[in-house]
């Protein structure tokens, strides 16, 4: 006679709104056991009822067949006395006000949704709101936990009969899907500034896109702004009504199909494309003259996502939309109906909106391919707030990044919660979207800073909002180094506890320097704790500053001058620059006025760039880098050799002056620019991991860290990790956050820990 036993079950991790109840009714009921199940605000509580050996069973099944959304962090098991309970029952949910769980981000519709939405004897047939227990709406209609309805922007959608028998029945595949709706009773869309809504609306916004007209349509994250990518006036008047320079418009296709005729797709990209995540994925542009020039100037990468709302798979026909953000540049996404009436109405002709609040905004995520896996540039839907597992509990501190590619970072636990991608925070509407968002994280995972951690630049609107919040909350501020936040941000998303330094390269744009240059070209001995500056790239001056970034050419003019090469006039960069700016520009680098010394490796790419005729002004940055290495061979070439020497105070300074000068004479020998792109890849690569192992002769360290905006490249990527593995070093590189600033508040928020 096998005896009775009763277990509670504590279970941590993204259960919630995923179908978690339900799959333990039906596990619990299949196996005859009894007991119930409930969400709480850390998690969902199970208590389990019945012999011993089906308890076994049930909890290996939970383990190994949990809900296609779930992610299990932890199972914490505990015998208590049995109660003869006779039944399985779900609880409703409880509200705690300490606890905390993780959210799942908005998931793309699934397969059984898409089927009722195409099925015309389906009643949510052509419903833009159709969603299920395994997709829709998650993150951004959440004011509150536990994920219930009373706590969504769906609080005041009473449902119809039919929703609510769905809803309620633990078999039906809508149980306690929160944003269930159908057309009697849910949300629905109308077209401003006309009187059509719901089919009529959709039919007139497909014929408006197909006429060339640019209409604002309202989403799960925010607004977009959408016109036909085949269509260069649209295109282009949506280019000048946003003030967008050359950077490139995403794109939304039908199917892969569509995709596949604009670019390359290899197998891993097509699985990123389809996953519930639907980020926007970079392909490899093919020439297709169909599509727009005006989509994607000058580059060879395009920015494809597939349609993750009912609402986009209503819209879309055989022609790919220009999909980017609603906004003005780089200001965070709109997000509700009057805000995006009256923000983007210089932008767009018509108004696609919809009554169903978007509680915060959640921008597309930009992902890469890099030697089949993921390197995110972007990280927002599909992906926040979903946590980085931090390798050890952690009190609770904000971080609050930098300037480009705004994130902050809030601890907890052992969670790290990184917000999606805001902005550039350069304006009062990305930081009004940081307050906003830190808001919501407080709320949703309950927790309050006990210290504010931010960069060292004492001009970032991000310092400066950190120091007021800091005052006003009675916090102590920490400022952190930039490259060492880089480097932190790659160990802790690869676990690291940090007893172990790192050789971290950290190479990118701009950073503010402890010695108030501009850094950036960084090979630093770090930890957690603390970083050496063991390399850097040799400081050149930057002309005026920032405004070298938009101007290459400029840098190219420091880097020759730095490296003692003549200004003659057979050169692209000096014949692409004005006589008088050239007289001016000689002096200042010869008086140095106005004038920031900088070791940065982003801007030794805009010089090389520049040097051999790509690209003299950037309109936006990163610009010309990122032209040089879509020019360049696939396969490294050798030929140029960065020069090593000593930099004062122990730290090896690389010089860029011999290759510069082997670049110039291989133009004077009409080397052609892809291979002298290869080969300045390749020499960068050798440089790393030549500095890389004379620091591994004084320190012993063998693991690598490759982070910073310029490994975004994948082409250095590719060639930095052959050759370090020759070397026979260990490389990190970033999957979970970006390597670029959209990842610098986690590393921020690791270094604030431990200091
Ligand atoms: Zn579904
Ligand atoms: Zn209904
Ligand atoms: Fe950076």
């Amino acid at each position: 006679m096998p005896s009775t036993e009763r277990w509670q079950l504590r279970i941590q991790g993204v259960v919630q709104g995923v179908g978690f109840r339900p799959f333990v009714y039906n596990l619990a009921t299949r196996h005859h056991l009894a007991g119930f199940v409930s969400n709480n605000s850390d998690g969902v509580h199970i208590e389990i009822e019945g012999d011993h050996e089906k308890l076994e069973t049930f909890r290996d099944d939970l383990q190994t067949q949990p809900p296609p959304l779930a992610r299990i962090d932890s199972i914490v098991i505990q015998p208590i006395p049995a109660t003869g309970d006779a039944a399985f029952r779900i609880h409703e949910s409880a509200a705690q006000a300490g606890p905390s769980t993780p959210v799942s981000p908005d998931v793309a519709t699934c397969p059984d949704c898409l089927r009722e939405l195409f099925d015309s004897a389906d009643r949510r047939y052509h419903y833009p709101f159709l969603n299920c227990t395994n997709c829709g709406p998650r993150f951004t209609i959440i004011r509150d936990i536990p994920y219930d309805r009373p706590f969504t922007t769906m609080a005041n959608f009473a449902m119809c009969p039919e929703c609510d028998a769905e809803y309620h029945d633990p078999a039906n595949r809508r149980f306690h899907a929160q944003p269930n709706a159908c057309p009697q009773c849910g949300p629905y869309v109308w077209l401003h500034p006309t009187d059509l809504k719901d089919e009529e609306a959709l039919a007139a916004v497909r014929q408006s896109l197909a006429d060339g007209r640019i209409v604002a349509i309202k989403g799960i994250g925010g607004f977009h702004l959408a016109c036909d990518a085949t269509n260069s006036a649209a295109t282009g008047e949506l280019r000048r009504r946003k003030g967008r320079g050359d950077k490139p418009f995403a794109l939304m296709a039908r199917d892969l199909d569509v995709i596949r005729q604009f670019t390359e797709v290899n197998h891993e990209e097509a699985a990123l494309l389809t996953s519930r995540e639907r980020p926007i994925v970079l392909l490899r542009r093919k020439n297709n003259p169909s599509l727009s020039a005006l989509v994607a100037p000058g580059t060879a990468l395009l920015g494809f996502m597939l349609p993750y709302s009912p609402l986009h798979h209503l819209l879309l026909a055989e022609r790919p939309l220009v999909m980017t953000s609603g906004n003005l540049s780089d200001e965070p996404i709109a997000r509700d109906n009057d805000e995006a009436l009256s923000r983007l109405a210089p932008l767009a002709d018509l108004f696609l909106l919809h009554n169903r609040d978007i509680h915060v905004v959640c921008d597309d995520s930009v992902i890469r391919i890099h030697e089949a896996r993921e390197l995110p540039i972007r990280r927002a839907r599909g992906y926040a707030p979903l946590p980085v597992k931090l390798p050890w509990p952690v009190q609770t501190v904000l971080a609050v990044g930098a300037e480009l590619k705004s994130t902050f970072c809030l601890t907890k636990g052992d969670y790290a919660y990184m917000s999606p991608h805001l902005g550039d925070m350069e304006n009062f509407e990305t930081l009004q979207a940081l307050e906003r968002s830190l808001a919501h994280f407080r709320a949703i995972f309950r927790c309050s800073p006990a210290r504010v951690i931010c960069d060292l630049h004492p001009g970032y609107l991000s310092t400066r909002w950190a120091t007021k919040f800091a005052d006003e909350n009675r916090l102590p501020l920490m400022q952190v180094q930039h490259h060492h936040a880089h480097v932190a941000a790659l160990m802790a998303e690869h676990g690291l506890d940090g007893s172990e330094p790192v050789i971290g390269v950290s190479f990118d744009g701009t950073g503010y320097g402890t010695d108030g240059a501009i850094w950036g070209g960084e090979i630093l001995i770090a930890d957690y704790a603390s970083f050496r500056r063991a390399a850097r790239l040799k400081y050149v001056p930057m002309p005026g500053g920032d405004a070298a970034i938009k101007r290459p050419y400029r840098m190219a003019l420091a880097h020759l001058h730095a490296a003692g090469i003549p200004w003659d006039p057979d050169l692209p960069c000096i014949s692409a620059t004005p006589a008088d700016e050239l007289r001016v520009l000689k002096r200042q680098l010869e008086t140095r006025f106005n004038c920031a010394d900088t070791s940065s490796m982003g801007r030794l790419f805009d010089a090389v760039a520049s040097l051999v005729g790509i690209r003299h002004l950037a309109s936006y940055e990163a610009q010309a880098a990122i032209e040089l290495e879509m020019v360049s061979q696939s396969q490294p070439a050798d030929g140029y050799r960065f020069d090593l020497l000593e930099g004062g105070e122990g730290e090896v300074a690389i010089d860029p002056a011999p290759v510069l000068q082997s670049i110039v004479t291989d133009l004077r020998g009409q080397v052609s620019r892809p291979l002298i792109s290869a080969r300045f890849h390749t020499a960068v690569a050798g440089c790393i991991a030549e500095v890389c192992t004379r620091l591994r002769k004084q320190t012993g360290n063998k693991l690598v860290a490759l982070t910073g905006g310029v490994f975004q490249n994948v082409l250095l990527l590719k060639f930095a990790k052959e050759r370090l593995q020759q070397a026979g070093f260990s490389i990190l590189t970033h999957r979970l956050v970006p390597p670029n600033d959209g990842g610098l508040a986690l590393g921020q928020a690791m270094i604030g820990l431990k200091r």
